[in-house]
């Protein structure tokens, strides 16, 4: 199927918090498409990502709360791509979800195999880690070097954003870039036929 094909957008296999926001898109016909709509989704969405314990459990309402993290986090990725200020809530929403969370790895120490660190959080903080985790790229893309380069695609009704890889670069992904060659191509066949 066309919309779930998986299109490469540049960087998003380096921020998850850029993969988040790019999860729900206009189809470009007047649709959105959302890749997580249920929590099963979400749950396949953060283990093809690494970001979860294949034992994790997800439920609604972890969903609720990534997706309200989602909006806010698209809200911050306009304000900077624009150079605009933000809201102070979405600023307050990200720095919640950053100290939901501790975001290091703890050391623990078992007779057997000595030292090692490793996340030591209860099965209820999945989503919390997973929020701050989000947030914590975020921050560091929104405030870094590389938050110049990002961008929202120019495509009529797209709406991802992605890293400007070259000056001149404009659409998301070559579907994107493809499908509005092709449109501007079509004008401008229709607006030859309709001068003669
Ligand atoms: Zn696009």
């Amino acid at each position: 199927m066309e919309e779930s094909e998986r299109i490469e957008v540049p960087g998003v296999q380096e921020h998850p918090s850029l993969a988040l926001v790019d999860s729900e898109v206009r189809t470009g016909r007047g649709g959105a498409r959302d890749e997580l709509e249920t929590p099963e989704a979400l749950r396949a969405w953060l283990l093809e990502r690494d970001l979860i314990d294949p034992g994790a459990e997800l439920f609604e309402h972890c969903r609720g709360r990534i997706v309200r993290l989602r909006a806010d986090l698209r809200e911050l990725f306009a304000a900077r791509a624009t150079a605009h200020a933000p809201s102070v809530g979405a600023i307050e929403a990200l720095n919640r979800a950053l100290t939901s969370a501790p975001g290091t790895l703890l050391l623990h120490y078992e007779p057997a195999t000595g030292f090692v660190r490793g996340a030591d959080h209860p099965a209820t903080q999945v989503i919390e880690h997973v929020m701050a985790l989000m947030a914590e790229d975020a921050a560091a893309l929104l405030s870094g070097e590389e938050g110049d380069l990002l961008a929202l695609c120019g495509a009529d009704g797209c709406e991802r954003f992605y890293l400007r890889t070259h000056a001149r670069r404009q659409w998301c992904s070559t579907r994107c870039g493809d499908r509005m060659r092709a449109a501007r191509a079509y004008a401008r066949r229709r607006s030859a036929l309709a001068r003669t």
